[in-house]
């Protein structure tokens, strides 16, 4: 089963071919970041007009790319949700249109379980049952995957998505948008010890997350400092904030984990990208006999090869949308079952 699966959810355009939920191949992503860059974040406007630009070239450069012709593509996957709304409704709109002139099945994708389903192209063997955590730009999650269609989210979190809080972080340290990487880099020559910033635990729901006190606390101090006139210690805030944030993280998966008795934590989103994270998680489970698996890099921000395999087990599943399909800006994970 050939899908065609299309992205437009935020600053990426993308499209790409995959195979039976697993194969890519090809998976074109245009990003805007340089664009946003100079603002310091994504602008809603901006972002939906390039998409608009972009969309049908991004198209044809994946079809090309895969070597298959429109009419060898058995469906179309979109992301519905959630995302900025101007620019959903781009890859909407395109999707069905191919949809509908090619007289094929439209599936529409929930992006946070698109962010997921990069692990099943990762790792072949992967199937359900297993607890993800999804940590991105806006959301973060732990997720148990009862089956390829059935999310049930154990906590989330109450405020900023880990991912906001690397950027915010790095706008204020002036190292640039976006800023999980510069965060990331600035962080190998630091001290994560150097500092000690708050890791924030609810007792009435142990795998919920909140991330703005620790944002805070950073920003806090880069002010005083910089009140005082003192120089910044980049490297060791970086450091530091990222390996709080790392261990909240970690901590509450595995607890997640321990208790649903799974024996696979999966991590997904962009901030999956960060090697401490990957590795911290890595070492604390192996404690716990549980594997991790995380996707490769370029599958871990937005693309739409993750939306192409997890269009594929919606369609397996029998879920197809109709032409009244919409973007949902504030979808939530698990409603597109
Ligand atoms: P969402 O998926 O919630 O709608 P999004 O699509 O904007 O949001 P992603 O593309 O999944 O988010 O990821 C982008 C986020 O990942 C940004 O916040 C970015 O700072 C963060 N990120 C990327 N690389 C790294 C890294 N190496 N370390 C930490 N964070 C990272
Ligand atoms: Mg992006
Ligand atoms: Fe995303």
């Amino acid at each position: 089963t050939i899908i065609l699966g299309i992205e437009t959810s935020c600053d990426e355009t993308s499209a790409a071919v995959v195979v039976n939920g697993r194969q890519v191949l090809s998976n074109v992503i245009s990003s805007q970041v340089d664009l946003h860059a100079e603002y310091g974040g994504v602008v809603p406007e901006i972002a939906s007009r390039k998409h608009v630009e972009l969309i049908l070239p991004v198209i044809d450069n994946a079809l090309k790319e895969a070597g298959v012709s429109l009419e060898e593509v058995d469906a179309v996957a979109v992301t519905y949700g959630p995302g900025l709304v101007g620019a959903l409704l781009v890859g909407v709109a395109a999707a069905k249109a191919l949809a509908f002139s090619l007289n094929k099945p439209l599936i529409r994708v929930n992006h946070i379980e698109g962010h997921i389903a990069a692990n099943y192209i990762t790792h072949p063997d992967l199937e359900p049952p297993y607890v993800c955590l999804v940590a991105s730009g806006g959301h973060s999650h732990i997720v148990h995957i009862a089956s390829y269609t059935e999310f049930r989210v154990l906590g989330r979190t109450r405020d900023d998505a880990a991912g906001e809080a690397f950027d915010k972080i790095a706008r204020v340290l002036g190292l640039g948008y976006p800023g999980g990487p510069a965060i990331e880099r600035a962080a190998k020559a630091g001290n994560p010890e150097a500092f000690r910033f708050p890791r924030v635990k609810f007792a009435d729901a142990p795998y919920d997350f909140s991330f703005s006190g620790l944002k805070t606390a950073v920003i806090n101090m880069v002010h005083q400092l910089q009140q005082k006139g003192e120089p910044l210690p980049v490297e060791d805030i970086c450091a530091s904030f990222q390996q709080a944030v790392a261990d909240v993280l970690v901590e509450h998966t595995i607890g997640a984990a321990k208790e649903l008795k799974t024996d696979t934590i999966c991590i997904a989103g962009g901030v999956a990208a960060n090697s401490l994270l990957r590795e911290y998680m890595s070492k604390k489970a192996r404690e716990e006999h549980i594997r991790v698996l995380y996707p490769q890099l370029k599958l871990c921000t937005d693309n739409a090869a993750m939306i192409a395999s997890a269009g594929y087990y919606a369609l397996k599943n029998g879920c197809t949308a109709d032409w009244r399909l919409n973007a949902v800006p504030s979808l939530r994970i698990g409603e597109s079952g």
